[in-house]
Parts: C-alpha cells; sequence; structure tokens
C-alpha cells in the first residue's frame, strides 16, 4: 500500500491560496495590483463589514474580452509574463497568475469586464449560491462551477468577492475585527494611492466614504490629499534631481524632521519599483542618517520611493512579494543614508553648492525657519488662555499632599542621585516618570480630563481617525474626549491632565498604531480590553516623559519618588528599562576594594 498520493486539484489551489490570501487586505491588494496593470485611471473600492462580507473592486482599464475573461480564473493564466526572459524583466505588479484563481477556491467572486470596442461585456459567476457547503463543497471543488452570461459593455473591469473564507471555517477563524480588518484595508489603499499619484482612489467601507484621492500633480500633492497639509509640514523632501543621477537608480519620498517622530515604525513606507516592500537595507541606512537627531527609542517616519531598473532587482522572492533583493544592496544602501542625511540637513549640502538653483519649493521647505517647525503643543496654544481663564492646572504633582523634601542632584539631564537608606539612589527621571503615569492610567481611577477651552480639530489619516473614532468610548475612560468631526478630522475636547504638553496629533497617532498593533498581535486577541488598557497606557505615559523634559526641582523630585515607591512594579518603566538603581554602602566598599 502506498503512503503518497498527488493532491487534488482543489486542495492545490487551497494551499496556494493561503499563499497569497492572508486576509480581507490581500484581496484589495491583488485586485487593485491587477487594475493599475490593467492602466486605470480610476479605480474605487467598497467594502463591507472589514471586506470579511464582500469586496468589490471597479476600474476603467482595459477590460478583458470574453475568452480571456473565461481564462483568467484558471491557476497560472497571466497575460504578463510568456518567457522565462520575462520573469527577470517584470514591469507589472502581477505576473504570477495565482490572484484569482485563488480567489475563487476561497469566496464567491463575480467578474464584470468589458474591453472598450466590444459590443458586450462578460459576467462570470463562480461558487454562488448553487454551490453545496461544508465538507460536500470542498470535494465537488468549490469554485468549479462558471457561469457566463452577457453584460453591458462598460469599458473596465469590476470583481467582487463575497464571503472570504465561507468554506475554509479553519481560516474564518482567524479574521480579526472589522476594524483591524478595514484599517489593514485602509493601509493597502493609502499604500497605491501614495506609488500611484496620477490615479484616482476611493475606498467605502458599509457606504461611508473613507478615502477619496483625486487624480494628483505628483506625490506632493498625493501625500497632502491623504494625510493632510499639516503633516505634510512634518517631512522633508528628499531630492529627486540630485538622487536621479546614481547608477540608474532613482530615489525620491519624504523624511520627518527630528521633531517628528514616533514610539513605533507604523509610519515606514518604502516602495521599490512602486511595490511597498520590507527591506533591511534601506530601514538600516535611513536610521543612520537619522543616527544622531532622535533618541534610541523613538522612530523616524519615512515615506521612500526607489526606481531601479527591473533587472537589477528580483521581485521573485516572497509569496506576496512584500521583499525584494537587490543585485548591489550596498550601493543602495549608500544612496539611501546620503539622500536621507542631505534632507536632513540641507543647510551643509547647500552651503556646498550641491542643490540645483532649479528647485525654489525644496529649498524653500529646508530654509533654516523652516527646520524646527511642527506641530505646536496644547499647551503653548493655550496655555496663557487657560491660564488668565484661571483654570489650568499644568503642575502634575499639584493635587497631592507634598511628602518630605529630600535632597537630590541632577546628573546630566535624565539622571538625579540622592544618598539615603545607607547607599546611593539614581533615578532615571523619564523612566520613573513613565512608570507612575503608567499606573495611574491602568487604575483609570485618578485620572483628571481637563475641558480644553478651545476644543482642537486635528486631521488625521483614514485609516487612524478610523481607529480613534472606533474606540472613542475607551479613550473617554482614559480622560481623552475624541469627538468625529467628519472627513478624517477629530476633535478633542478633554485631555487627561498630565499629557496637556503632548501633542496631540502624535498622541492621537500613537494611540491608534497601539491598538491597530494590539489587535493585530495583542496575546489576548480583540476581546482582552487588558491588552488593549496596558498597550495605550504605556503610549500614553510615554508622550508625557518624551515631551516634558523640564529639570524637576527637589520637591517634585521627592513626589516622584514617592509617587514610585507606591507602584506596583516600582523599579521598570512600562518598556522594561530600570526607573532607578540602589548601590549600597556595602557595594562601594566592595567596589573600592574595601571588603
Ligand atoms: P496576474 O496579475 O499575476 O497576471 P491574476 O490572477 O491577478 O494574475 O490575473 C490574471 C489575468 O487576468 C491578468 O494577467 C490579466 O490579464 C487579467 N486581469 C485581471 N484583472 C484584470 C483587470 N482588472 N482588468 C483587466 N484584466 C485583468
Ligand atoms: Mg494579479
Amino acid at each position: 500500500m502506498t503512503e503518497i498520493s498527488i493532491l487534488p486539484e482543489f486542495l492545490i489551489n487551497k494551499i496556494a491560496a493561503g499563499e497569497v490570501i492572508e486576509r480581507p487586505a490581500s484581496i484589495v491588494r491583488e485586485l487593485l495590483d491587477n487594475s493599475i496593470d490593467a492602466g486605470a485611471k480610476n479605480v474605487s473600492v467598497e467594502v463591507l463589514y472589514g471586506g470579511k462580507k464582500l469586496i468589490r473592486v471597479a476600474d476603467d482599464g482595459v477590460g478583458m474580452s470574453r475568452e480571456d475573461a473565461s481564462l483568467c480564473f484558471e491557476r497560472h493564466a497571466t497575460s504578463k509574463i510568456k518567457t522565462e526572459g520575462d520573469l527577470f524583466n517584470i514591469s507589472t505588479l502581477g505576473f504570477r497568475g495565482e490572484a484569482l484563481s485563488s480567489l475563487t477556491s476561497v469566496s464567491k467572486v463575480t467578474l464584470i469586464t468589458s474591453t472598450a470596442n466590444s459590443h458586450t461585456g462578460t459576467k462570470i459567476e463562480i461558487g454562488l449560491p448553487t454551490l453545496p457547503t461544508g465538507r460536500q463543497a470542498d470535494k465537488a471543488g468549490a469554485g468549479e462551477k462558471k457561469e457566463i452570461s452577457d453584460a453591458p459593455p462598460l469599458a473596465g473591469t469590476i470583481i467582487e468577492v463575497r464571503d472570504l473564507f465561507y468554506n475554509t471555517p479553519a481560516r474564518r477563524k482567524f479574521f480579526k475585527s472589522t476594524s483591524t480588518e478595514l484599517s489593514h484595508i485602509i493601509e493597502v489603499v493609502i499604500q497605491k494611492a501614495l506609488s500611484y499619484p496620477g490615479i484616482s482612489f476611493s475606498l467605502k467601507h458599509n457606504n461611508s466614504e473613507l478615502v477619496n484621492a483625486v487624480s494628483a500633480k505628483d506625490i506632493r500633492e498625493r501625500f497632502k490629499q491623504l494625510y493632510g497639509e499639516e503633516l505634510f509640514n512634518e517631512f522633508f523632501e528628499i531630492n529627486p534631481i540630485r538622487q536621479n543621477i546614481s547608477n540608474g537608480v532613482k530615489l525620491y519620498g519624504f523624511v520627518s524632521t527630528g521633531n517628528f517622530t514616533r514610539s513605533t515604525r507604523s509610519y515606514q513606507f518604502v516602495f521599490v519599483n512602486r511595490r511597498p516592500v520590507k527591506n533591511p537595507t534601506v530601514s538600516h541606512a535611513v536610521y543612520s542618517a537619522y543616527r544622531d537627531l532622535i533618541p534610541k527609542d523613538r522612530h523616524p517616519a519615512f515615506f521612500l520611493f526607489l526606481e531601479i531598473a527591473p533587472g537589477k532587482v528580483d521581485v521573485n522572492v516572497h509569496p506576496a512579494k512584500r521583499e525584494v533583493r537587490f543585485e548591489t544592496p550596498s550601493e543602495i544602501h549608500k544612496l539611501v543614508e546620503l539622500a536621507v542625511q542631505e534632507a536632513l540637513h540641507p543647510q551643509q549640502y547647500k552651503t556646498a553648492g550641491d542643490i540645483p538653483a532649479s528647485m525654489p519649493a525644496y529649498e524653500a521647505a529646508h530654509t533654516a525657519e523652516n527646520v524646527s517647525f511642527g506641530e505646536q503643543s496644547v499647551c503653548e496654544t493655550l496655555e496663557s488662555t487657560f491660564q488668565s481663564a484661571g483654570g489650568l492646572q499644568t503642575d502634575f504633582f499639584s493635587e497631592r499632599i507634598t511628602p518630605a523634601v529630600r535632597k537630590y542632584f541632577h546628573i546630566g539631564e535624565s539622571f538625579v542621585a540622592e544618598s539615603a537608606n545607607n547607599g546611593l539612589t539614581i533615578i532615571d527621571q523619564h523612566a520613573a516618570h513613565e512608570r507612575v503615569l503608567y499606573e495611574k492610567f491602568l487604575r483609570k481611577t485618578s485620572i483628571v480630563a481637563e475641558t480644553l477651552f478651545l476644543p482642537i480639530r486635528t486631521e488625521l489619516s483614514a485609516r487612524e481617525y478610523n481607529i480613534v473614532i472606533k474606540h472613542s468610548d475607551f479613550l473617554k475612560d482614559l480622560g481623552l474626549d475624541v469627538e468625529d468631526f467628519g472627513a478624517n478630522n477629530v476633535i478633542v475636547r478633554t485631555m487627561p491632565k498630565e499629557l496637556c504638553k503632548a501633542d496631540i496629533k502624535g498622541l492621537l497617532i500613537d494611540i491608534a498604531s497601539g491598538i491597530i498593533e494590539e489587535e493585530t498581535t495583542g496575546i489576548r486577541g480583540d476581546t482582552g480590553k487588558q491588552g488593549l488598557l496596558e498597550t495605550i497606557a504605556a503610549r500614553l505615559a510615554c508622550h508625557k516623559s518624551v515631551r516634558g523634559s523640564e529639570p524637576l526641582n527637589n520637591e517634585e523630585l521627592s513626589q516622584l519618588a514617592a509617587d514610585l515607591e507606591k507602584c506596583e512594579v516600582p523599579d521598570k518603566c512600562p518598556h522594561g528599562r530600570p526607573t532607578r538603581i540602589f548601590i549600597s554602602l556595602d557595594d562601594l566598599n566592595r567596589m573600592f576594594k574595601r571588603k
């Protein structure tokens, strides 16, 4: 008796689909790629319930003839490559002929398509209601039944994908919440919109419009459409003309000023030949350029676009095409590092006469006055108003009973030392602050929500906006009253008292990325409110600590030490760094070899 058998076709397709289709957003990415490859000028995406129920992508690209339409769902059916040589010279986003066939093995699909000069269009339905479900459907090979009929000859293509994983319940279990799946979809649409500024993209979720980016004249205009002018001003532009000269590699994009840093890598985009990729060479080069500009635990934001001759980069190294391999990684590293350095230190390069005079907008954005801009803090906007209104108590320590004042010595900017208890205690002020605030947010009991005299409106990206609004009740419990103002704008009405110095936009962006991260990777999953609370509390605490860098006096330090003492985990900040170190007299004696 043999143990080995050849897998049936439907099972082979399902295994292949597993690699291509991880979640609803993977489908959106594949369908958008197809629309872009088809030369579309307008692409609209509509989804229901985070794409779990329905994904519909409509484009005005070249469309398909009936013959092509009947073939396109076959495995390895592609119009994009024909020979082995083509594989090493790929200029389209797709080339494997796997996306549509994968779709039909895990969902119900309808295609409506027509070329521009055809009299009749074609409609193809696959896997729709008459198919048996469950195990029987598997055996019958869900997706085999294809119904072909006429459709109106509207040039372009519409693909509807319903009930993802309806026939693979095991995979349905891995769906995250609607808002998490939606946020992945928004990210995909944003990535495509960034890499193809000339194409109009729209995204609707449960009938409300989340993205509407009309055809833009360049990446700069597209950036502003997607993220707003305010955020645009936090970035320097890579000089595209200078970077064009290096060995046929073109680099353009935006890097954040040293003031605009994030607590995660969530605002980092690298595109190679317009494909979003993760690439350690490029990331490393960017971090090298920021080396002395930002604290170790903060991250720069960047949008980098590399264009390289197709023969010099291998895009066929990852099933979902998320990675690429460069022919000469060290050259790419050098190019990226230098370009980012130039963008970040324009004055140095300007004096050397390096920057072409033909770029007025570029120069204007890099004059010394503009270098240190950034969103004003809530306090600097409002503090004087509040103080004259007598309402604002910015002092973190004001509501407590002051403990006995002790004597501290400052060592550099972060450390203070105290001689007590037969030894020396060294405290890292920021880490200690973070711990105290973190536990305060975790307990929720002593949070004071300060009503802002003038509510603040701020614009977020569609993804962040959606997440923040969805969790507004949760944030309210933490003293942050955020109200929906439509069109990616929110109004902030109250802030936790301790965070009054934080920049609101940065805070909301960090909260949103924390929620996304927690819902995507959190060990407790969607239902774990505690995991979410811990993540958000850590983000909030860290905001105060990063921004509030004024030296504390002995009274304030004594309070901090007393608050720290009351914490459940006084010796570590929420990120695991020590908050204080004690060196006993005994230790000192040993160190000085007296023992
Ligand atoms: P690939 O994109 O790798 O070729 P797909 O399975 O995604 O494979 O698509 C198969 C083929 O179907 C494509 O090569 C293309 O010819 C055709 N096709 C898919 N989507 C569209 C579309 N929106 N407009 C026109 N043609 C399309
Ligand atoms: Mg494709």
